[in-house]
């Protein structure tokens, strides 16, 4: 009997028992109502039998009424599907309880009354057996329910028990103890069935919630909550497939502007909570039907059905003001940039992927538009990307054309007026596309790699031309942060100086804050290497990056170029100014020199030298000149016998 007192606990807490697997049991109950109304039929028609055999009027009147109890029954049955939610699972047991316990009952007790009437052995055996095999039958299959399955079992079996006791002869005595020992074992049996059938059910629970469990935690990111990439590609068909035909779609393409700077500065873990705390900002401030997903690094998405073109404007403003607001860690204040792609569906891509290229595609306008922007996609970025394709063949060969040249622009002593160096820069004359600025094609040689041959012949062109100059004017030439790390980069440009007869202390390299962004030992052996053979290094477009003083104290620094946008262009003002004396000040305690890039008149010449700048460069003083030109300055300088030495 531990079996029942087992499901005794096991009923009180039924709570504990999932409601599900609870329903499921029930919903047991009523499979195969046809197995239901065939055990009714056979109940009534040997009752009917009795009766005519008989002739016990009382059996009529028992046969009608099980008639209408089965009835009944089927028709509850037959109305009331267990599998909607409409009827709870506490009624849904309570209507069959009613029905098959009256039933179970009255055959009982027709079965008694052919007993106690004396109706003949075979009437007797006709209604015994079929009261007794109903009883067992029942309670196997209502194991699901263990009450109902005994319930029945014993108001089937009690009649014909007394019926027996009353007769009292041995032979029916007999019966009573065979009846007797049969009910605890079908209850033994029952409760058996039904202990297996309650734990495959729940652990088949079980199993499914854990899969579900299994399957969005594959969909989430660890660390801000949100949709990954998996998770967006399921989002984005749900939301497809449920949208009405001609619904459009926006997908914002959300990239944060050097994030990788955060993270190298101010560590790990002060990037993950940038992120999360963006990524809280972009659920924010999405609509409510949107996927916030992060796709990766610092790129997010947000896809949502909008009304029309305009809708997605405003929800990508949004997005970019949210953004934009400063973040608080820690008492620190971060200001986070970020460059957004949008495109809409149907317009801008028909499918999934068609959307995300034409979004990707105008992230990339915004970044290379000078980032912290908004772009829409339209048509012509393709052909930019189709013209970027056709550059990038082109360079390969170009280079063997003699296509490219260098040109040099003059760096100015501010005190004396003296040229002191020459930057290089490139120049690229196309024989159909006419000439083409270095922004344009140095990033489409950076992202294919040419960029490495293309150094490589930039620095030895440029070492042939400074070895033609004074031994006191020295050369700039402009490093990719690619170049650096490409094997073998530092033995390269010895043996460039080497063949040029150009001394390592008259090669300058400018580079900027990006180098450091991503491999600091392969760009530390780099600098070290060249250093002490005696090159010099400048720092590029100081101001425009995360501007840290920390890359200044590391690397061996001769010289630190401020932006041009300091210097000329909208944003000067007095802030600028404050910054430029600031940089100013730290070049002369470091010994370092300063040079003021992009002046372009006489008063920004005369601003920046009295801030503390030492040199000068920009359209003031010369534009960037083909090698002959550049020597016609010195010669022009200092007279034509000390401007060339070979000459
Ligand atoms: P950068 O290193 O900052 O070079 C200075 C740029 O400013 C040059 O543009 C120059 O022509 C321009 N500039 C000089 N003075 C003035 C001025 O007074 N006003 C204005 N508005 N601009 C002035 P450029 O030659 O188009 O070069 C653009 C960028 O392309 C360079 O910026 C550099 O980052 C890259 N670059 C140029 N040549 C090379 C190269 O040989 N190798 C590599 N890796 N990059 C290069
Ligand atoms: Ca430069
Ligand atoms: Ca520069």
């Amino acid at each position: 009997m531990i079996r029942l007192r087992d499901w005794i606990t096991s009923r009180t807490r039924s709570d504990t028992l999932s409601e599900r697997v609870k329903r499921t049991l029930v919903q047991t109950l009523y499979t195969q109502p046809g197995s239901l109304a065939i055990g009714a039929f056979n109940g009534i028609a040997s009752t009917a039998i009795a009766a005519w055999v008989s002739e016990i009027r009382l059996l009529y009147a028992g046969c009608i009424i099980l008639t209408v109890i089965a009835v009944a029954r089927v028709t509850a049955a037959l109305g009331m599907s267990p599998d909607e939610d409409k009827t709870s699972t506490r009624q849904l047991e309570l209507i069959y309880e009613i029905g098959a316990f009256s039933y179970a009952f009255l055959l009982g007790a027709i079965s008694a009354i052919t007993v106690v009437y004396e109706a003949g052995a075979a009437v007797e055996v006709l209604m015994i057996a079929n009261a007794v095999g109903y009883g067992t039958g029942i309670c196997a299959r209502n194991a699901g329910s263990p009450t109902i399955a005994f319930g029945q079992l014993t108001l089937v079996c009690l009649p014909i028990m007394g019926a027996a006791l009353w007769i009292g002869s041995l032979p029916y005595l007999a019966l009573f103890v065979t009846i007797l020992l049969l009910i605890p074992a079908m209850m033994s049996i029952t409760l058996k069935v039904f202990t297996v059938l309650r734990d495959s059910i729940s652990a088949a629970e079980t199993s499914a919630k854990l899969a579900e469990k299994m399957q969005a935690l594959a969909r989430t990111d660890v660390v801000t909550g949100l949709a990954n990439r998996a998770g967006l590609n399921h989002e984005m068909v749900e939301t497809m497939m449920s949208a009405p035909p001609g619904q459009q779609i926006a997908l914002v393409w959300i990239d944060l502007d050097r994030f990788k700077e955060v993270n190298d500065l101010l560590g790990h873990p002060v990037g993950d909570r940038v992120l999360a705390e963006v990524a809280h900002r972009l659920q924010d401030v999405s609509p409510e039907n949107s996927t916030v997903a992060r796709f990766g690094g610092d790129e997010f998405i947000v896809f949502a059905p909008v009304a029309d073109r305009k809708e997605s404007e405003k929800i990508a403003s949004e997005i970019h003001a949210e953004i934009m607001r400063p973040i608080r860690i820690e008492g620190d204040r971060l200001e986070v940039r970020a460059s957004l792609g949008v495109a809409l569906m149907p317009d801008d891509g028909k499918d999934a992927d068609t959307l995300m290229q034409s979004a990707d595609l105008a992230l990339y306008h915004a970044k290379v538009g000078g980032r912290a922007q908004t772009r829409f996609f339209d048509v012509s970025m393709t052909r930019d990307l189709v013209r970027r394709r056709e550059i990038e063949d082109e360079l390969r060969a170009a280079i063997q054309r003699d296509e490219l040249t260098l040109f040099y622009q003059p760096i100015v002593d501010l005190e004396s007026g003296h040229i002191r160096s020459f930057e290089a820069l490139v120049r690229w004359f196309h024989p159909e596309k006419g000439e083409l600025r270095p922004d344009e094609f140095i990033p489409v040689a950076e992202e294919s790699g040419v960029i490495v041959t293309l150094g490589n012949w930039i620095t030895a062109q440029a070492a042939r031309a400074a070895a033609k100059w004074p031994e006191d004017v020295t050369v700039a030439v402009n490093l990719s942060p690619l170049q650096i790390r490409a094997p073998g980069a530092a033995l390269g440009i010895l043996n460039a100086l080497r063949e040029a007869g150009l001394h390592p202390s008259r090669l300058e390299l400018e580079v900027t804050e990006s180098t450091f962004m991503e491999d600091n030992h392969a760009t530390a052996a780099f600098i070290e290497e060249l250093s002490e053979k005696g090159v010099r290094f400048a720092l590029d477009d100081f101001g425009t990056g995360y501007s840290s003083l920390g890359y200044i104290n590391t690397f061996p620094f001769k010289k630190i170029k401020v932006d041009r946008s300091f210097v000329s262009g909208p944003n000067v003002g007095r802030k600028s100014d404050a910054i430029i004396r600031a940089v100013a000040e730290m070049g002369t305690t470091l010994e370092m020199e300063i040079v003021a890039e992009g002046l372009e008149t006489i008063d920004q010449v005369h601003a920046v030298r009295e801030a503390g700048c030492t040199l000068g460069q920009g359209y003031y003083f010369s534009r960037a000149v083909p090698d002959y030109l550049a020597a016609m300055l010195l010669a022009q300088e200092r007279g034509p016998d000390v401007a060339t030495r070979s000459a």
